[in-house]
Formats: structure tokens, sequence, C-alpha cells
């Protein structure tokens, strides 16, 4: 049985109670009557009879009037649940006796009222969820009303937008510093339309965000308008790097290039007549071929560490393997008359990915050669702690300013002494494979140096 109907039967009942209360005034009318007449005739026993009747007729009305007082009471507590209802708000429920002709009527807005209450649990439970959501997301969002107030914002759009956001209802203006932002979500208003950009932070230029305002129409007259803000600097500076490097790659490669072709010519149109300028012009463009194979190898390396992910550590005896490796430099160590020395101590063992740990150490041995002067030192050492081990490769060499320390291992970088030098030829992309072979391990490389004493790197390891 539902409301409408139980709600009729209750309301049937009570014009019951109606018609049997205007019964009771028609008799108490009717008793009236007999009353006057039987004291106009001065009836004793009409009299008597009339009263005794009075008496009943005043027990039941007032029964019946307690009856209406209470059923009153009971409208009005339905009545106001009824109200609570329609509000969404917690209403107590009505507890009636099974008698009461709002019996039925009270057990359904009971009913009624727990069902929404279960309904209303829910969506606040699935509301709640949704804002830890939103609060969690490392994107910013911020929603604003037709009348240009926040509605809601997330923590990440007050780190972004650098403000802390009140929770009560205010115009975006008094968060939104940033002109840029500022006039795209306008215009987002006045053209009714969305808007996707890139907006730069105005306290640090290295900081962009991905930037979409979102128009979003609810009905025909009202709409919202969602801010949505995410970090992209990375990105950015990945692509600026990959342009840099593109640039930086071309000139070098450019140089050799232009040399070669340079030299040909010249020899072609007939400076390979003489014998003097033919061998000088041809150990120029063999040094030049050179310089052009080391770039075109450094450049593969690099995108072949970059796109290397698996490494496979092997339990490697590092003194041996130390050994092994500077065998390969012999040669290029006696044309400098350099002394090599080996001091990693016998019995230690480490785990680590041979190809990573070869391209590393005979990068910074051949710097160590190239970078020495006449009968100069170098010294291989290592120490392993409980969580990581560190190699060490000192060399007595021409050293590095202080002030090309914090470059060396930037993509072509070279520092002055050995660009001026050409004798020592290099592609300035050594370090920078180095470190970024270093840091995809979890390790660190750390640089020591003074100019005419030597240098020495410390490759940190953590113990796998
Ligand atoms: P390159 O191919 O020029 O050697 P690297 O990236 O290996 O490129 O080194 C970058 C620069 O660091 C070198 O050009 C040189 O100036 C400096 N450098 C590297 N190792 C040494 C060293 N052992 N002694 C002195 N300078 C060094």
């Amino acid at each position: 049985m539902d409301l409408a109907m139980s709600l009729k039967l209750g309301m049937k009942k009570l014009n019951r109670l109606r018609r049997q209360i205007m019964a009771v005034l028609i008799v108490s009318l009717i008793l009236i009557v007999i009353l006057i007449s039987s004291l106009i005739e001065l009836d004793k026993d009409l009299i008597v009879i009339s009263l005794l009747l009075a008496l009943i007729v005043l027990s039941v009305s007032t029964v019946l009037l307690l009856r209406i007082k209470n059923q009153s009471q009971v409208l009005k507590q339905i009545e106001v649940t009824i109200q609570k209802i329609t509000n969404d708000d917690v209403s107590s429920p009505i507890f009636l006796e099974p008698a009461n002709p709002f019996k039925k009527v009270s057990d359904e807005l009971n009913n009624l009222s727990s069902v929404q209450r279960e309904k209303i649990d829910q969506v606040q439970k699935e509301n709640s969820e949704l804002i830890s959501v939103l609060n969690t997301l490392p994107v910013g969002i911020m929603v604003l009303d037709a009348k240009r107030d926040v509605l809601f914002s997330n923590p990440r759009i007050s780190q972004i937008l650098g403000n802390s956001i009140d929770k009560k209802i205010h115009p975006y203006t008094q968060d939104i510093t940033n002109y840029q932002l500022l006039s795209i979500i306008d215009e987002v208003f006045d053209n009714k339309s969305s808007n996707h950009s890139e907006v730069r932070s105005l306290t640090d230029n290295s900081v962009t965000w991905d930037t979409q305002v979102i128009y979003n129409a609810i009905s025909q007259e009202d709409y919202h308008v969602l801010l949505i803000m995410y970090d992209i600097s990375e990105i950015i500076n990945v692509k600026q790097m990959q342009i840099d490097f593109l640039r930086n790659a071309s000139h070098e490669l450019k140089t050799p290039v232009t040399a070669i072709s340079g030299f040909a010519k010249t020899l072609l149109d007939g400076a390979m007549d003489d014998k003097k300028s033919l061998v000088e012009f041809l150990k120029i463009i063999d040094q030049q071929s050179d310089q052009l194979i080391s770039l075109i190898q450094d450049v593969l390396t690099i995108s072949h560490v970059q796109t290397k992910k698996d490494y496979r550590h092997i339990t490697t005896n590092l003194k041996s393997y130390v050994d092994d490796r500077l065998k390969n430099f012999q040669a290029l160590a006696q044309k400098k008359g350099l002394k090599v020395s080996n001091k990693v101590p016998k019995g230690i063992e480490v785990n680590i990915d041979h190809d990573a740990l070869k391209r590393i150490f005979d990068n910074l041995v051949s710097n160590a050669i190239k970078y020495n002067v006449l009968g100069g030192d170098i010294t291989v050492s290592c120490n392993k702690e409980n969580n990581f081990w560190q190699l060490k490769i000192s060399d007595t060499g021409i050293g590095i300013a202080q002030k090309d320390i914090p470059r060396l291992f930037e993509r072509f970088y070279r520092a002055d002494e050995s660009r001026n030098k050409q004798e020592i030829s290099g592609t300035g992309l050594g370090l920078s494979i180095v470190k970024e072979i270093i840091d995809s391990l979890g390790g660190n490389i750390r640089v020591k140096s003074q100019r005419g004493v030597g240098s020495t790197f410390t490759v940190t390891f953590p113990n796998f």
C-alpha cells in the first residue's frame, strides 16, 4: 500500500471521528432543549435524566476531543516528517499504536525516510570518495560557476597557483594572479567555449603547465567552467634538450666534415702535387675522419644507453677485471710514458653489469691518459662498504679549472683547455654518457681536481 492510499485511509478514519463529534453535538443540543423545557416545567425526573445524559455526553465528548487532539498532534508530526523528507533532512521515526488511523501512514513514512537516508548516505560516501580521489590527483582542478565563483578546488591547484584557496564560495580572481591564466579563463566565460593552452609560471620560468579551461553547459542558462592544470615542465625540458642535442650534434659533425671536404678539394685543386702538403693534408683528413667516427660512435652509444633498461649484474672480482681492462690501454699509456697502477684490494667482489662497467671504466681511464702529462701517473683504487662500493680513477694530469667542473657532464661540453689544444681529440660526450649510465644504475659520480696537479673521479655504486 502506498503513502497516498494510507493517508486516504487515515483521513477516512479521521472523518468518521468528526462525524461522531457532530453526532455528540446534535445530542448535546437536544439535551439542552430537553433540559430547558424540563426546567420550565420543573419536571424533576426529566431534569435528573437530562443531567445524567448530559454527564454521559460530556464524558463521550471529552474522550472524542482527546482523540481529535491526539490525531492533530499525529498529523502535525506527519507534516513535519514529510517536510524533512522533502528537504533531504534527517527525520526521527513516528511510533503509533496499531489502532491509530495514521499507523499505516507513519509506517510508510518511516520506511520512506530510512530508504532516503540510505540513499543520501550512499551519495555522500560516493561524493567523499570522489573528493578524496580529486584531492590526491597530481593534476590541479578548480570548478567555477556561471557567477565566476569557485565551487571546488583541490590541493594541487593551490600549490600551482601559490595560494591557499578558501573553501567558502568566492570569486576566482581572489586566487589567480597569473595574467595569462586570467585572460584564458575570461575568454572562456566570454566566448562560452573551451580553451587548451600552455601557461608559464610568473615566478619560475622553467615551470610550464598544460592548461585546459573547459566550458560545461548544465542547462540552457546554467554552466560550469572547469580549470585543469598539469605540470609539463619536464616534457618541455626534454623537448628543449633534444633540440639542443640535435643543434650541437649537427654543429660538431659539421666541423670535421667541412675540414675533410675542404682539404680534399684543396688537394684536388693542385695541392697534391706538393708532397709536403699532400702528407700534411692527408694527416688532417685522417684525424678529422677519426673525430667523425668517434662522434658517430658516441651518439650511437647515447641512444643505446637511453634505450637500455635491463642490466645483468654479474659477480666480479674487481682487481682481475681492472687488470684485464687496463691491458687494452697499455700501448696508449706507454706512448706518454705513464705509470698505471691497479691498487684495487685483492678480495673485493662486486655485482655489476659488465657492459655498463666497461663503458664507465674505459671512458674514465682514456680521459686520465688523454689529459695526463708525459711521464704522469694513473691510479685505480676501490673500497667497499655495507651498502655501496666506490671506484676511484686518479691522474696527475693537466687538471680541470673549478669553473668547468659543474658543466663537465653536459653533452658536448669540453673545458677550454681541451677545446683549444686541438691535439687532444674528443667529442665532449664521454662524461655525459658515463653519468647517464651511473644515474640509471642508481649511483653517482664526483670529481676532485686542481689545475696542474691532477684529477680524481669517484664513482659510487649501490651494492646490488
Ligand atoms: P672528451 O671527449 O672531450 O674527452 P668528456 O666528456 O670525456 O669529453 O670530457 C669532457 C671534458 O672534461 C674534456 O673535454 C676535458 O676538458 C675534461 N676532462 C675529462 N676528464 C679529464 C681529466 N681526467 N683530466 C682533465 N680534464 C678532463
